[in-house]
């Protein structure tokens, strides 16, 4: 199965959380078959806190999303992670956005990523490498949605 997963952090030093976040997908046997460029980007929903790196990561895995859904919350543990408020900071922050045309719709999982198309920090790098891949709930490609966002919140790619 392929996934596009969201990676985020902005406490502490931030790239290296990512980095090190990405070398424990490669670790749990996921094959990262493509990268966004890393973006600075501004907190959504809650601004009393620093600003996020994100970048959006394409992998193979053999995984199901509710095996891959507990190897990432298992990183997040090890990482260090500790409170869990939704806009919250954090060291890192692993979503699932998308499993292709798979749809799950519980409390504890949700793909599409619940809030995937009102997230310009998601929908930027997102389309940076999937602007064609459709959504399958809202059967709008990402590049559309991305297009149609209201999100005004400001995305800056790192160079
Ligand atoms: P957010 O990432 O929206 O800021 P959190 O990371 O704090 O919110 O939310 C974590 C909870 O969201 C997890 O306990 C997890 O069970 C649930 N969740 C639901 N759908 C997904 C998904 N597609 N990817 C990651 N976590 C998800
Ligand atoms: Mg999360």
């Amino acid at each position: 199965m392929i996934y596009h997963l969201g990676l985020g952090s902005n406490l502490g030093d931030r790239a290296g959380n990512r980095a090190r976040a990405r070398a424990r997908l490669a670790e749990e046997g996921m094959a990262i078959r493509n990268s966004s460029t890393l973006y600075e980007t501004e907190p959504v929903g809650r601004s009393d806190q620093p600003w996020f790196i994100n970048q959006v990561v394409e992998v193979e895995s053999g995984l199901s999303p509710w095996e891959l859904l507990k190897t990432l919350k298992g990183i997040e543990k090890d990482m260090g992670r500790e409170v869990s408020v939704t806009n919250g900071p954090r060291v890192i922050d692993l979503d699932i956005l998308l499993a292709e045309d798979t749809v799950i719709r519980t409390e504890e999982l949700t793909i599409p990523h619940p809030r995937l198309a009102e997230r310009n920090f998601v929908l930027v790098p997102l389309a940076e490498i999937a602007p064609e891949a459709v959504h399958p709930v809202l059967k709008r490609t990402i590049r559309e949605l991305l297009r149609c966002s209201k999100d005004r919140s400001r995305v800056e790619m790192i160079r």
